[in-house]
């Protein structure tokens, strides 16, 4: 009887061990599948199992043979997508304005005035012991009526007992008081070292008065790391940080996340989140060549590596990529911003009383250095993105593409250029004859594109930026992305830029350039998958692929504006990682 009792408790937990180790199966039924696939296949029915997907199709023909304990899910006729991949952005730092003092002006935020902005550093100052860095996120000069920085002295009269940094929307640039421009050791001299606009002088030193007085802003290099900001606020602001970022990234429906720009600290900390699962989504990361240079060791052998993922870790010396943290390419910056008038254009900017006459950028380093960059980590087997602007910038990315591969012929290197703003058409050309691609920056023409017509590029050349249509014609592969927190974390207000081209006061900025929503949300999706080497496992919905899987509350394709839309429900890896 004892014997009878232990072989039935032994065959239970078998059971139960057995039961617990199936794989997981969910049949997703009555839904409007836009699988993006390579024929833009529609389907009404997908069979998870486990973290893959095991069927996609008709609803009839997945019904039959359903694997053992397959739970039915009834979408209600709700539109489904692969799960977005998103093609750029700095990844948590959406969640900024969480850290510090949010400065985000209209239509995103509330701080649409200089008197505004002024008011706000005071009241959160007066929060603060005095001594306390007041850093707030995402100013923007462009959007402000005034259309200039706050200068150094109207900061010191805002908070004149703390230490105050403004951090541009644009990631590019920010505004100091005279506390935190001694505490970052800048001090007012007698000459006035931008008289001479030269790569150095932009890059790495504070703007001057005439008279050689610092003004506050500080652009490129010149700027703090956010690193050092955020050492500045209290401990929390980060992990407020990270889940809000999460959560933004979630509820818009994107499974996988990037940080475009990371050093070792931020790779590790996002790596030991996703462990400790604070962090669902699949995580990209682009080491940035400005913050490892120094950490990047080349083997001696010159045997091909197994992929240009794997030849980046190993210089690098970083174990444990997987289908949940990946690396794909090394991060490289040719100029700056256009919104900061610091992208290096062929042809000068407009007139302007703050600029010399014929200004036209400078590149983020001299041409001679990058080229050999380029040329030594081709040849070493990285994939290489390039933040590149101005077309003068491009220009030099396509010299020195087109030595590298000279040198070393590589099929499949997939380099890209990373917003590609003013890229002419015979760039577009010549980068699609390199195997390279573009990962374009769609929401500038609705945030910056009045700025950009009336005082930065002019109405001709602001026209032509982000031109994806001409892209198609080129027969260009590209991605579209938010560059988040330049821009919020939107997919379906990217969809909408990339098809509309409209202005925030309503122009239409080169009605010729805009595409089709479809091939927008390819761009959002598979060609964002590519781009990193990830095609294989995600990007669209196919048999073999991960289950990552999105529902939205309408049709992408059809509903009147897609900024309507909202993501219902968010599946990784076969997993619901969240529910509206
Ligand atoms: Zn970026």
């Amino acid at each position: 009887m004892k014997r009878t009792a232990m072989l039935l408790a032994i065959l239970t937990s078998m059971v139960l061990v057995a039961l617990a180790c199936w794989p997981r199966s969910i049949l997703l039924v009555n839904a409007h599948i836009l699988t993006l696939d390579d024929k833009d296949s529609v389907a009404d029915a997908l069979l998870m199992q486990g973290r893959y997907i095991k069927a996609v199709g008709r609803q009839e023909r997945l019904s039959r043979d359903l694997p053992l304990f397959t739970t039915v899910v009834d979408m209600e006729g709700k539109t489904m997508l692969p799960g977005f991949v998103d093609a750029h952005s700095h990844f948590p730092s959406a969640g900024l304005a969480q850290a510090g003092l949010d400065l985000t002006p209209p239509p995103v935020g509330n701080t649409g005035t200089m008197t505004q902005l002024l008011e706000a550093i005071t009241l959160e100052a007066e929060t603060y012991p005095e001594g306390q860095w007041i850093v707030g996120f995402n100013y923007d000069n462009a959007s402000l009526p005034v259309q200039r920085h706050p200068t150094r002295h109207e900061l010191d009269k805002a908070a004149p007992g703390h230490p105050v940094y403004l951090w541009h929307r644009s990631g590019h640039m920010g505004v100091a008081n005279t506390r935190a421009l001694h505490l970052l050791g800048f001090h007012d001299s007698s000459v006035n070292e931008r008289a001479e606009l030269t790569v150095s002088v932009v890059n790495h030193e504070p703007d001057r008065d005439m008279q050689g007085r610092l003004t506050g802003l500080l652009q490129e290099s010149a700027a703090p790391r956010l690193s050092f900001l955020l050492r500045q606020l209290p401990y929390r602001s980060l992990f407020d940080t990270v889940l809000s970022a999460r959560d933004q990234y979630l509820h818009n429906g994107i499974t996988t996340v990037q940080n475009g720009f990371a050093d070792k600290p931020s790779m590790l900390m996002l790596r030991w989140l996703q462990r400790l699962n604070v962090l669902p989504q699949r995580i990209v990361v682009w080491p940035a060549y400005d913050k490892m240079a120094s950490q990047i060791t080349l083997p001696l052998t010159t045997s091909p590596p197994a992929s240009p993922s794997k030849a980046l870790a190993d210089a690098i010396g970083w174990q444990g990529r997987s289908q949940r943290f990946s690396l794909s390419a090394l991060k490289l910056v040719v100029d700056g911003s256009p919104q900061g008038r610091t992208a290096w254009l062929s042809e000068p900017y407009l007139t302007d009383a703050s600029l010399p006459v014929g200004f036209r950028g400078v590149p983020s380093m001299p041409e001679v250095i990058f080229k050999k960059l380029v040329l030594r980590y081709h040849s070493a087997g990285f994939q290489l993105a390039m933040h590149a602007n101005g077309d003068a910038a491009i220009d030099l990315v396509i010299a020195s593409l087109t030595a590298a591969h000279r040198q070393t012929p590589r099929a499949d290197s997939r380099h890209l250029i990373v917003h590609a703003q003013t890229i002419r058409q015979d760039q577009l050309e010549a980068l699609a004859r390199l195997g390279a691609s573009a990962t374009f920056f769609p929401a500038h023409t609705y945030y910056w594109g009045d700025w950009y017509r009336t005082r930065v590029l002019g109405d001709a050349r602001a026209s032509r930026i982000s031109p994806l249509a001409q892209a198609d014609l080129a027969q260009l592969r590209y991605s579209i992305h938010s560059d988040a927190p330049v821009t919020p974390v939107s997919p379906m207000s990217m969809l909408w830029s990339a098809t509309q081209r409209l202005t925030l006061e309503e122009h239409v900025l080169g009605p010729s350039l805009v595409i089709d929503r479809m091939r927008a949300l390819r761009a959002m999706t598979i060609d964002a998958a590519w781009q990193n080497y990830l095609e294989q496992d995600r990007g669209s919905l196919e048999v073999g692929k991960l289950a990552d899987i999105i529902a939205l509350t309408g049709d992408p394709l059809t509903e009147p504006d897609v900024r309507d839309l909202q993501v219902q429900r968010v599946w990784i890896g076969g997993k619901e990682a969240f529910r509206r």
